[in-house]
């Protein structure tokens, strides 16, 4: 496996495949890689010939108060996750490699992008279209892998590839989780013990929820009561959002018809985490 920060040697090493006819997979993450980094690596190497895992923690999609300067870091953990699942190539490129000093154009997008996490982050997903198009640009891959743990950057991702004609293919890929149902996140690293134990509360109340709709229950606003009063006896939590919404065009929904995803985002302490399920109706 090689690992390289420049968009040169990416350049060159992409081409050098696609010139022995090899397929090229996608990971883009923002590295403190976790198991459900690995079960994206481990997908595309089944996949594809070749695999190529971004390590970039993007600043571009951090808000001003958000945790870019705190957001974990380390490398050599992350090369050696990638190199034994089976990856051919990590890019961690440095900001100042992304973004020259005149940079000035984003890919920026509406609908979408402005319910759920676009609420309280307003300018998260112009920088996540914004880096994944460079991204995209860079690698060329054939297959992109992106988890459903971020189920709202996964449908704006496919909108975008679908708008702007980008010649690859999408793949989500299911969220993985601690044994005791925490969705895995890099952001995990930041609770502390009574944290850990409190953010039990999302998949909880998700569980909860998922129980109801598959019992019959129709009503949104049944489904939200189930989730919100789980949440709200556990003190260290506050809610930032409880939605259901259609799981494509993520537009709230009164009553359960088809394919909806039930979304929540819950600061724990100092920490937000988000987490979700998508319920498909029989
Ligand atoms: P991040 O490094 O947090 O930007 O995540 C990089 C990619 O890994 C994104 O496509 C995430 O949705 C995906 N991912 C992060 N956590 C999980 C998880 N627990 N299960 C599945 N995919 C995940």
């Amino acid at each position: 496996m090689k690992s390289v920060a420049t968009i040169q040697e990416v350049r060159e090493q992409v081409k050098a495949w696609k010139k022995e006819g090899l397929s090229v997979g996608f990971v883009p993450t923002m590295g403190y890689l976790h198991e459900g980094h690995q079960s994206l690596i481990a997908k595309a190497v089944s996949e594809n010939d070749r695999v190529v895992v971004s390590i970039f923690v993007n600043p571009m999609q951090f808000g001003p108060q958000e945790d870019l300067a705190t957001y974990p870091r380390d490398l050599a953990h992350d090369t050696e996750l990638c190199e034994k699942t089976g990856a051919a190539l990590i890019f961690h490129p440095t900001p100042e490699e992304m973004y020259l000093p005149d940079f000035c154009s984003f890919v920026d997008m509406n609908g979408l992008t402005k319910g759920l996490c676009g609420k309280t982050r307003p300018i998260h997903f112009r920088g996540v279209c914004t880096v994944v198009s460079k991204l995209f640009n860079i690698v060329t891959p054939d297959h992109a892998y992106f988890g459903e743990k971020d189920a709202q950057q996964l449908a704006v991702i496919k909108q975008m590839v679908s708008d702007l004609n980008m010649p690859l293919e999408i793949i989500g890929c299911p969220i993985i989780r601690e044994a005791d149902g925490l969705a895995k996140s890099s952001r995990n690293t930041y609770l502390s013990r009574e944290e850990r134990t409190a953010a039990l509360v999302l998949s909880r109340s998700l569980q909860a929820a998922k129980a109801r709709c598959e019992a019959g229950e129709r009503k949104v606003s049944e489904i939200k009561s189930v989730i919100e009063e789980i949440l709200t006896v556990e003190p260290l939590a506050k809610i930032d959002y409880v939605e259901v919404v259609d799981s494509k065009t993520l537009e709230a929904v009164t009553v359960i018809e088809k394919s909806v995803l039930v979304a929540i985002a819950v600061y724990i302490g100092k920490t937000r985490l988000i987490d979700n399920f998508t319920y498909h109706m029989k």
